[in-house]
Protein backbone atom coordinates (compact mmCIF):
# COMPACT_ATOMS: atom_id res chain seq x y z
CA UNK A 1 0.00 0.00 0.00
CA UNK A 2 2.79 2.46 1.29
CA UNK A 3 4.34 1.87 -2.45
CA UNK A 4 1.27 2.62 -3.95
CA UNK A 5 0.88 5.80 -2.31
CA UNK A 6 4.12 7.12 -3.38
CA UNK A 7 3.82 5.86 -6.56
CA UNK A 8 0.16 8.40 -6.95
CA UNK A 9 1.96 11.28 -5.02
CA UNK A 10 5.07 11.02 -7.81
CA UNK A 11 2.85 11.00 -10.29
CA UNK A 12 0.69 14.10 -9.33
CA UNK A 13 3.59 15.97 -8.32
CA UNK A 14 4.78 15.10 -12.20
CA UNK A 15 1.33 16.01 -13.41
CA UNK A 16 1.02 19.53 -11.24
CA UNK A 17 4.74 20.44 -12.97
CA UNK A 18 3.38 19.70 -16.16
CA UNK A 19 0.09 21.67 -15.71
CA UNK A 20 2.14 24.84 -14.79
CA UNK A 21 5.04 24.35 -16.86
CA UNK A 22 2.39 24.27 -19.62
CA UNK A 23 0.54 27.41 -17.60
CA UNK A 24 3.36 29.55 -18.40
CA UNK A 25 4.28 28.43 -21.59
CA UNK A 26 0.89 29.70 -22.54
CA UNK A 27 0.36 32.78 -20.15
CA UNK A 28 3.54 34.20 -19.54
CA UNK A 29 4.41 36.22 -18.29
CA UNK A 30 2.46 35.15 -15.15
CA UNK A 31 2.58 35.41 -11.59
CA UNK A 32 2.91 32.70 -9.29
CA UNK A 33 -0.41 33.13 -7.63
CA UNK A 34 -2.19 33.95 -11.00
CA UNK A 35 -1.19 30.50 -12.06
CA UNK A 36 -2.38 28.81 -8.18
CA UNK A 37 -5.49 30.39 -9.06
CA UNK A 38 -5.98 29.47 -12.85
CA UNK A 39 -5.59 25.67 -12.50
CA UNK A 40 -6.34 25.35 -9.23
CA UNK A 41 -3.95 24.36 -7.25
CA UNK A 42 -2.36 25.23 -4.06
CA UNK A 43 0.02 28.21 -4.27
CA UNK A 44 2.56 26.37 -1.55
CA UNK A 45 2.38 23.28 -4.30
CA UNK A 46 2.66 26.08 -7.13
CA UNK A 47 5.89 27.73 -5.22
CA UNK A 48 7.64 24.27 -4.91
CA UNK A 49 7.22 22.93 -8.37
CA UNK A 50 8.40 26.49 -9.77
CA UNK A 51 11.70 26.90 -8.06
CA UNK A 52 12.45 22.99 -9.16
CA UNK A 53 11.27 24.28 -13.25
CA UNK A 54 13.44 27.77 -12.57
CA UNK A 55 16.92 25.29 -11.42
CA UNK A 56 16.34 23.57 -14.38
CA UNK A 57 16.44 26.58 -16.75
CA UNK A 58 12.55 26.12 -18.36
CA UNK A 59 11.68 28.82 -16.63
CA UNK A 60 12.61 32.29 -15.33
CA UNK A 61 11.69 35.63 -13.36
CA UNK A 62 10.99 37.97 -15.88
CA UNK A 63 10.16 40.84 -13.65
CA UNK A 64 7.48 42.33 -11.33
CA UNK A 65 4.02 42.93 -12.34
CA UNK A 66 1.60 45.71 -10.89
CA UNK A 67 -0.50 45.02 -7.19
CA UNK A 68 -3.43 45.65 -6.15
CA UNK A 69 -1.64 46.33 -2.69
CA UNK A 70 1.31 44.34 -0.66
CA UNK A 71 4.34 42.97 -2.90
CA UNK A 72 4.79 43.94 -6.54
CA UNK A 73 4.20 39.75 -7.75
CA UNK A 74 7.14 38.29 -9.70
CA UNK A 75 6.35 37.13 -13.20
CA UNK A 76 7.40 34.26 -14.54
CA UNK A 77 8.15 33.24 -18.25
CA UNK A 78 9.13 30.19 -20.04
CA UNK A 79 12.41 29.81 -21.76
CA UNK A 80 12.56 27.90 -24.44
CA UNK A 81 16.55 28.20 -25.09
CA UNK A 82 18.22 26.60 -22.23
CA UNK A 83 17.23 22.81 -23.96
CA UNK A 84 17.37 21.41 -27.05
CA UNK A 85 15.40 18.99 -28.49
CA UNK A 86 16.62 16.78 -32.07
CA UNK A 87 13.70 16.38 -34.54
CA UNK A 88 14.00 14.01 -37.35
CA UNK A 89 11.57 13.41 -40.34
CA UNK A 90 11.23 10.24 -42.00
CA UNK A 91 9.83 10.43 -45.75
CA UNK A 92 10.66 8.62 -48.85
CA UNK A 93 13.06 10.51 -50.18
CA UNK A 94 14.53 11.88 -46.96
CA UNK A 95 15.83 12.18 -43.93
CA UNK A 96 15.68 15.99 -42.24
CA UNK A 97 17.74 16.19 -39.31
CA UNK A 98 17.66 19.39 -36.65
CA UNK A 99 18.38 20.69 -33.31
CA UNK A 100 16.11 23.11 -32.49
CA UNK A 101 14.81 25.02 -29.18
CA UNK A 102 11.90 24.01 -27.40
CA UNK A 103 9.58 26.38 -29.39
CA UNK A 104 10.61 24.30 -32.31
CA UNK A 105 13.22 27.58 -33.36
CA UNK A 106 15.81 25.60 -35.83
CA UNK A 107 19.39 26.10 -34.65
CA UNK A 108 20.82 23.72 -37.20
CA UNK A 109 19.45 20.94 -39.81
CA UNK A 110 20.91 18.36 -42.24
CA UNK A 111 19.05 17.05 -44.43
CA UNK A 112 20.22 13.13 -45.96
CA UNK A 113 18.75 11.88 -49.04
CA UNK A 114 17.72 8.04 -48.55
CA UNK A 115 19.30 6.72 -51.80
CA UNK A 116 16.34 4.16 -52.17
CA UNK A 117 17.43 2.80 -49.29
CA UNK A 118 15.14 0.20 -47.98
CA UNK A 119 14.01 -1.84 -45.11
CA UNK A 120 17.31 -3.19 -42.81
CA UNK A 121 19.49 -1.00 -44.74
CA UNK A 122 17.21 1.75 -44.07
CA UNK A 123 17.62 1.43 -40.44
CA UNK A 124 20.92 1.45 -40.04
CA UNK A 125 21.24 4.61 -42.46
CA UNK A 126 18.96 6.87 -40.28
CA UNK A 127 20.95 5.31 -36.82
CA UNK A 128 23.84 6.67 -38.49
CA UNK A 129 23.26 9.75 -39.42
CA UNK A 130 21.59 10.80 -36.46
CA UNK A 131 24.61 9.45 -34.25
CA UNK A 132 26.65 11.59 -36.49
CA UNK A 133 24.37 14.72 -36.15
CA UNK A 134 24.47 14.12 -31.66
CA UNK A 135 28.34 14.00 -32.14
CA UNK A 136 28.89 17.13 -33.73
CA UNK A 137 26.66 19.10 -30.84
CA UNK A 138 28.46 20.05 -28.08
CA UNK A 139 26.13 20.02 -25.08
CA UNK A 140 24.38 16.96 -25.10
CA UNK A 141 23.05 17.45 -21.46
CA UNK A 142 20.90 20.34 -22.31
CA UNK A 143 19.17 18.37 -24.80
CA UNK A 144 15.96 16.56 -24.38
CA UNK A 145 15.87 13.71 -26.48
CA UNK A 146 15.08 12.86 -30.21
CA UNK A 147 11.74 12.73 -31.63
CA UNK A 148 10.94 11.43 -34.98
CA UNK A 149 8.16 11.10 -37.20
CA UNK A 150 7.28 8.73 -40.12
CA UNK A 151 4.93 8.08 -42.70
CA UNK A 152 2.54 4.77 -42.66
CA UNK A 153 1.12 3.37 -39.87
CA UNK A 154 3.46 4.03 -36.46
CA UNK A 155 2.49 2.51 -32.90
CA UNK A 156 3.71 5.48 -30.72
CA UNK A 157 2.76 4.08 -27.29
CA UNK A 158 5.63 1.74 -28.18
CA UNK A 159 7.80 3.52 -30.59
CA UNK A 160 7.08 0.80 -33.24
CA UNK A 161 6.92 1.73 -36.85
CA UNK A 162 4.19 -0.90 -37.97
CA UNK A 163 3.54 -0.36 -41.73
CA UNK A 164 5.09 1.46 -43.95
CA UNK A 165 5.03 -0.11 -47.67
CA UNK A 166 7.25 2.50 -49.54
CA UNK A 167 10.51 2.28 -47.18
CA UNK A 168 9.29 -1.95 -46.77
CA UNK A 169 9.80 -1.07 -42.93
CA UNK A 170 7.36 -3.59 -41.00
CA UNK A 171 7.10 -3.93 -36.88
CA UNK A 172 10.48 -1.66 -36.72
CA UNK A 173 11.28 -0.61 -33.01
CA UNK A 174 12.78 2.48 -34.46
CA UNK A 175 11.97 4.18 -30.72
CA UNK A 176 14.49 1.70 -28.92
CA UNK A 177 16.75 1.14 -31.28
CA UNK A 178 17.39 4.78 -31.18
CA UNK A 179 17.27 4.76 -27.44
CA UNK A 180 19.88 1.52 -27.33
CA UNK A 181 22.27 3.83 -29.83
CA UNK A 182 22.32 7.13 -28.63
CA UNK A 183 21.20 7.13 -24.94
CA UNK A 184 19.03 9.88 -25.52
CA UNK A 185 14.79 9.64 -24.39
CA UNK A 186 13.24 8.51 -28.06
CA UNK A 187 9.56 9.53 -29.24
CA UNK A 188 8.16 8.56 -32.54
CA UNK A 189 5.04 9.30 -34.34
CA UNK A 190 3.04 9.15 -37.59
CA UNK A 191 3.71 12.74 -39.53
CA UNK A 192 0.63 13.80 -40.05
CA UNK A 193 -0.47 13.11 -36.37
CA UNK A 194 2.21 15.47 -36.00
CA UNK A 195 1.35 17.68 -37.77
CA UNK A 196 -1.80 18.22 -35.86
CA UNK A 197 -0.06 18.42 -33.09
CA UNK A 198 2.46 20.87 -34.71
CA UNK A 199 -0.13 23.31 -35.92
CA UNK A 200 -1.89 23.75 -32.35
CA UNK A 201 1.03 24.31 -30.42
CA UNK A 202 2.92 26.45 -33.29
CA UNK A 203 0.03 27.11 -35.40
CA UNK A 204 -2.90 29.17 -36.64
CA UNK A 205 -5.11 26.22 -35.89
CA UNK A 206 -5.18 26.12 -32.01
CA UNK A 207 -8.51 27.34 -31.33
CA UNK A 208 -9.97 24.02 -33.50
CA UNK A 209 -11.39 20.68 -31.34
CA UNK A 210 -12.45 18.46 -34.66
CA UNK A 211 -9.82 18.89 -37.44
CA UNK A 212 -8.62 16.98 -40.54
CA UNK A 213 -5.00 17.63 -41.62
CA UNK A 214 -3.85 16.07 -44.89
CA UNK A 215 -0.48 16.15 -46.03
CA UNK A 216 0.13 15.44 -49.91
CA UNK A 217 3.98 14.56 -51.09
CA UNK A 218 5.48 11.66 -51.72
CA UNK A 219 2.61 10.08 -50.05
CA UNK A 220 -0.87 10.94 -49.10
CA UNK A 221 -1.48 11.01 -45.08
CA UNK A 222 -4.19 12.33 -42.95
CA UNK A 223 -4.39 13.00 -38.76
CA UNK A 224 -7.27 13.87 -37.08
CA UNK A 225 -8.12 15.41 -33.82
CA UNK A 226 -11.59 14.51 -32.38
CA UNK A 227 -12.95 16.25 -29.57
CA UNK A 228 -9.61 18.43 -28.89
CA UNK A 229 -7.38 14.69 -28.83
CA UNK A 230 -5.04 13.40 -31.78
CA UNK A 231 -7.72 9.96 -32.99
CA UNK A 232 -5.50 7.01 -33.66
CA UNK A 233 -8.12 4.22 -33.63
CA UNK A 234 -7.28 0.89 -32.55
CA UNK A 235 -4.37 -0.07 -34.40
CA UNK A 236 -3.14 3.38 -34.70
CA UNK A 237 -3.94 3.22 -38.50
CA UNK A 238 -6.60 5.63 -38.72
CA UNK A 239 -6.06 8.67 -41.30
CA UNK A 240 -4.95 6.68 -44.06
CA UNK A 241 -6.52 8.36 -46.36
CA UNK A 242 -4.24 7.94 -49.11
CA UNK A 243 -5.39 4.40 -49.30
CA UNK A 244 -8.96 5.12 -49.82
CA UNK A 245 -10.05 3.77 -52.74
CA UNK A 246 -10.93 6.64 -55.32
CA UNK A 247 -10.88 4.20 -58.53
CA UNK A 248 -12.32 0.94 -58.41
CA UNK A 249 -9.67 -1.59 -60.44
CA UNK A 250 -7.38 1.75 -60.82
CA UNK A 251 -3.75 1.54 -61.05
CA UNK A 252 -1.87 -0.65 -58.96
CA UNK A 253 -0.68 0.98 -55.36
CA UNK A 254 2.15 -0.39 -52.82
CA UNK A 255 -0.31 -1.27 -50.52
CA UNK A 256 -1.62 -4.43 -52.85
CA UNK A 257 -4.78 -2.47 -53.80
CA UNK A 258 -6.11 -1.10 -56.82
CA UNK A 259 -7.26 2.47 -57.10
CA UNK A 260 -6.04 4.31 -53.67
CA UNK A 261 -6.24 7.90 -53.54
CA UNK A 262 -2.38 8.87 -53.33
CA UNK A 263 -1.62 6.82 -56.86
CA UNK A 264 -2.95 9.72 -58.30
CA UNK A 265 -2.37 12.70 -56.33
CA UNK A 266 1.17 12.21 -54.76
CA UNK A 267 4.30 13.74 -56.18
CA UNK A 268 5.71 10.66 -57.44
CA UNK A 269 2.48 10.59 -59.65
CA UNK A 270 2.05 13.60 -60.96
CA UNK A 271 5.83 13.36 -62.01
CA UNK A 272 5.10 10.58 -63.84
CA UNK A 273 2.47 11.33 -65.59
CA UNK A 274 4.27 15.06 -67.02
CA UNK A 275 7.40 12.66 -68.32
CA UNK A 276 4.81 9.85 -69.68
CA UNK A 277 2.74 13.07 -71.54
CA UNK A 278 6.34 14.56 -73.03
CA UNK A 279 8.34 11.26 -73.50
CA UNK A 280 5.77 8.91 -75.23
CA UNK A 281 2.92 11.38 -76.04
CA UNK A 282 5.47 14.30 -77.02
CA UNK A 283 3.18 16.73 -75.58
CA UNK A 284 3.70 20.58 -75.85
CA UNK A 285 4.01 21.77 -72.40
CA UNK A 286 6.03 25.07 -71.08
CA UNK A 287 6.56 22.45 -68.77
CA UNK A 288 9.78 21.15 -70.95
CA UNK A 289 10.81 25.01 -71.53
CA UNK A 290 10.85 25.90 -67.61
CA UNK A 291 13.50 22.70 -67.20
CA UNK A 292 15.74 23.26 -70.90
CA UNK A 293 14.16 19.98 -71.27
CA UNK A 294 16.27 18.02 -68.59
CA UNK A 295 13.00 15.99 -67.14
CA UNK A 296 14.82 15.75 -64.12
CA UNK A 297 14.67 18.81 -63.49
CA UNK A 298 11.24 19.27 -62.96
CA UNK A 299 9.71 19.92 -59.02
CA UNK A 300 6.56 20.40 -57.86
CA UNK A 301 7.10 24.57 -57.74
CA UNK A 302 7.58 23.65 -61.67
CA UNK A 303 4.32 22.03 -61.92
CA UNK A 304 2.74 24.55 -59.71
CA UNK A 305 4.09 27.28 -61.71
CA UNK A 306 3.08 25.52 -65.24
CA UNK A 307 -0.93 25.03 -63.76
CA UNK A 308 -0.35 29.18 -62.93
CA UNK A 309 0.66 29.87 -66.40
CA UNK A 310 -2.13 28.00 -67.70
CA UNK A 311 -0.47 25.16 -69.53
CA UNK A 312 -2.73 22.84 -70.95
CA UNK A 313 -1.05 19.34 -69.60
CA UNK A 314 -0.50 20.91 -65.72
CA UNK A 315 -4.33 22.24 -66.38
CA UNK A 316 -5.59 19.03 -66.80
CA UNK A 317 -2.97 17.01 -64.44
CA UNK A 318 -4.46 19.52 -61.99
CA UNK A 319 -8.19 18.82 -62.53
CA UNK A 320 -7.64 15.21 -62.01
CA UNK A 321 -5.69 16.62 -58.90
CA UNK A 322 -8.77 17.83 -57.41
CA UNK A 323 -11.52 16.11 -58.70
CA UNK A 324 -9.85 12.85 -56.83
CA UNK A 325 -8.39 14.30 -53.86
CA UNK A 326 -12.32 16.44 -52.96
CA UNK A 327 -13.62 12.70 -53.47
CA UNK A 328 -11.59 11.56 -50.65
CA UNK A 329 -11.78 14.64 -48.65
CA UNK A 330 -15.72 15.04 -48.98
CA UNK A 331 -16.04 11.19 -47.90
CA UNK A 332 -14.25 12.18 -44.64
CA UNK A 333 -16.34 15.18 -44.13
CA UNK A 334 -19.29 12.85 -44.13
CA UNK A 335 -18.02 10.50 -42.17
CA UNK A 336 -16.43 12.67 -39.45
CA UNK A 337 -17.49 16.31 -39.62
CA UNK A 338 -14.53 18.69 -38.91
CA UNK A 339 -14.42 22.09 -37.66
CA UNK A 340 -11.59 22.53 -40.50
CA UNK A 341 -9.55 20.86 -42.91
CA UNK A 342 -5.85 22.08 -43.40
CA UNK A 343 -3.67 20.59 -46.16
CA UNK A 344 -0.03 20.53 -46.76
CA UNK A 345 2.74 19.81 -49.20
CA UNK A 346 4.83 21.39 -51.76
CA UNK A 347 1.83 21.91 -54.47
CA UNK A 348 -0.44 23.23 -52.03
CA UNK A 349 1.80 25.61 -50.59
CA UNK A 350 1.99 29.22 -52.15
CA UNK A 351 -1.03 28.31 -53.97
CA UNK A 352 -4.03 30.12 -53.28
CA UNK A 353 -5.99 28.74 -56.33
CA UNK A 354 -5.61 25.28 -55.38
CA UNK A 355 -6.98 25.80 -51.93
CA UNK A 356 -9.51 28.02 -53.80
CA UNK A 357 -10.39 25.31 -56.44
CA UNK A 358 -10.34 22.14 -54.48
CA UNK A 359 -13.31 24.21 -51.79
CA UNK A 360 -15.26 24.43 -54.43
CA UNK A 361 -15.19 21.13 -56.17
CA UNK A 362 -15.74 19.97 -52.07
CA UNK A 363 -18.63 22.40 -51.05
CA UNK A 364 -20.31 20.97 -55.27
CA UNK A 365 -19.80 16.94 -53.86
CA UNK A 366 -21.01 17.53 -49.84
CA UNK A 367 -24.36 17.24 -48.73
CA UNK A 368 -26.39 20.37 -48.22
CA UNK A 369 -26.14 21.39 -44.65
CA UNK A 370 -22.17 21.39 -45.07
CA UNK A 371 -22.09 23.69 -48.05
CA UNK A 372 -21.69 26.71 -46.26
CA UNK A 373 -19.55 25.48 -42.83
CA UNK A 374 -16.52 23.62 -45.80
CA UNK A 375 -13.44 25.11 -44.48
CA UNK A 376 -10.36 24.04 -46.58
CA UNK A 377 -7.15 26.21 -45.43
CA UNK A 378 -3.90 25.84 -45.95
CA UNK A 379 -1.12 24.94 -43.21
CA UNK A 380 0.60 27.53 -41.24
CA UNK A 381 3.68 25.88 -40.35
CA UNK A 382 5.19 27.07 -43.35
CA UNK A 383 7.96 24.81 -45.11
CA UNK A 384 9.83 23.37 -42.28
CA UNK A 385 6.60 21.91 -41.18
CA UNK A 386 7.64 18.49 -41.08
CA UNK A 387 10.93 19.17 -38.18
CA UNK A 388 8.09 21.71 -36.41
CA UNK A 389 5.71 17.98 -35.99
CA UNK A 390 8.64 16.40 -34.69
CA UNK A 391 9.40 19.06 -32.19
CA UNK A 392 5.73 19.13 -31.39
CA UNK A 393 5.53 15.13 -30.67
CA UNK A 394 8.33 15.45 -28.25
CA UNK A 395 6.70 18.77 -26.34
CA UNK A 396 3.85 16.64 -26.46
CA UNK A 397 5.38 12.90 -25.09
CA UNK A 398 7.61 14.29 -22.93
CA UNK A 399 6.25 17.64 -21.44
CA UNK A 400 2.76 17.11 -21.29
CA UNK A 401 2.03 19.99 -23.32
CA UNK A 402 -1.65 19.94 -23.61
CA UNK A 403 -3.88 21.05 -26.98
CA UNK A 404 -6.12 23.93 -27.24
ZN1 LIG B 1 -3.10 1.74 -51.28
Amino acid sequence: MQKQRTGDLKFIQELNRSIILDTIRKKGPISRSEIAKLINISPTTVTSAVSEIISEGLVYEYGVGTSSGGRKPVLLRFNPDNHSIIGVSITNSYIRIADMNLEGKILKKVVHPTNQLKGQEFIQFILEVVEQFLMQKADLEYCQGISIISPGIVDAENGVISYNTKLNLYGVPLKKLVEERTNLPTFLDNDANAFVLAENYFGLFSKYKDLLYVTIGEGVGSGMMVNGSIYRGFLGSSGEIGHTTVIDGGVKCSCGNRGCLENYVNWPAIYSRIVTAIMTQNRDTVIREMVSGDLNRIKPDIFVEAVNRQDGLALEIMEDILNYLSIAITNTIHFFNPEVIILSGEIIQDNPLFLEAIHAQVVRKVIVPLKDQVNIQSTSLGSEFELLGAAAVILHGKFKFQMM
